[in-house]
């Protein structure tokens, strides 16, 4: 199964040789659905428990076709993941997709993540791992943090590592991050001030992308910039390098872990992941442009007009990116390119 020639997209066809081209998606995060169990402080969208719009529940035939797709577009390193929200809120749907794919000898499932919140008894797991494993389950990725322990009883994680290495071998279970279930920190029955703490000293360990709920609480614990300093930061290579993109259930597809950016919405059967790879041009995108060519202090003249106003400080560009978004958002005429309301915090939308 070749590569699709890069010079098969409509940006790549009009440049020369030398040009830094437009990358070919090699990786597709599925996102299943927006809901989830729990609703972490670092979540990069809003999941939570209250995020239950059917519409964005992805269905078995949009999962495939993005599948497919990948593996066409992308040949043998074309992969997927599942995620979500949590993908295992929903477990039939889990399993019709690896029964559809296994059926069709689709390859290239790189892995399905979890929190564990399901994982109540050894039994339930057990079934539930033996079964996707006859299904083609390559790795299970679990989360383990900080933020996911605020909601997730830690013996559910280790209930999980535990009865999904017997099950998958160790090689194919990841947990992320196994330092943390082995000494987590307990944030129930402490102070905000306390969580507080406890973020900072987490985040000086381990960065997060300052996006989507996480800009509610931990932008303000690291240290503080005003936005004429991020005037530097462009997203040229961030956007047009991306080899990977998510797609949510209603056909959204955002680069990277860019939530809330829409590249472009897959419309089945008429438009697919494949047609919108094809048809992208970045300079058509007038908020995707805007982001490469200048960064998202770009943004700023734009969003004053229609109203917004800079915060005294931010964390770094990508807070201020998602700051300007979330008032773009709500302005009309913008559904288009930012949206779904969920990764803005607006369930309604
Ligand atoms: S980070 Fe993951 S587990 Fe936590 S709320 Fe978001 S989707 Fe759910
Ligand atoms: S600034 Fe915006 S577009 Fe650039 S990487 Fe961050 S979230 Fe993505």
């Amino acid at each position: 199964m070749p590569e699709t020639p890069l010079e098969k997209n409509t940006y790549n066809a009009q440049l020369k040789r030398s040009d830094p081209k437009f990358k070919l998606w090699h990786s597709v995060g599925l996102m299943l659905t927006y809901w989830c169990p729990a609703k972490c402080t670092c979540c990069y969208l809003f999941s939570g428990p209250d995020a239950q719009d059917a519409r964005a529940e992805m269905s078995v035939q949009m999962a495939l076709t993005c599948w497919r797709n990948v593996r066409k577009l992308a040949g043998h390193r074309g992969k997927v993941h599942l995620t979500g929200g949590e993908p295992f809120g929903n477990y039939q749907r889990l399993k019709e997709i690896l029964t559809t794919a296994q059926n069709e000898g689709l390859q290239g499932l790189e892995k399905i993540e979890t929190n564990a919140y399901w994982c109540t008894s050894k039994q339930i797991i057990r079934d539930r791992l033996e079964e996707l494993n006859t299904l083609g389950l390559t790795v299970l990725q679990i989360s383990t943090d900080i933020y996911h322990q605020e909601y997730i009883p830690i013996e559910r994680v280790r209930l999980a590592v535990e009865v999904a290495t017997e099950v998958l071998g160790p090689d194919r279970v990841q947990v992320r991050w196994r330092d943390f279930m082995e000494d987590p920190v307990d944030l129930s029955n402490k102070t905000t001030a306390q969580k507080h703490d406890a973020y900072a000293a987490e985040l000086q360990k381990r960065p997060e992308r300052i996006v989507g709920r996480a800009t509610e609480e931990l932008a303000a614990l690291l240290p503080q910039k005003k936005w004429q300093e991020l005037a530097q930061f462009n997203c040229k290579r961030a956007l047009l390098g991306a080899r990977h993109v998510h797609v949510d259930g209603f056909g959204h597809v955002f680069s990277g872990t860019c939530a809330g950016i829409i590249l472009g919405k897959i419309d089945l059967p008429t438009f697919s992941l494949e047609d919108l790879w094809l048809s992208f041009d970045y300079q058509d995108h007038p908020v995707f442009s805007i982001l490469a060519e200048k960064g998202p202090v770009g943004l700023i003249a734009s969003a004053t007009e229609a109203g917004y106003h800079p915060q005294k400080n931010y964390a770094n560009k990508c807070h201020l990116c998602f700051d300007i978004r979330r008032y773009l958002q709500q302005c009309k005429d913008s559904s288009a390119f930012l949206g779904p309301g969920i990764c803005y915090g607006n369930l309604t939308t």
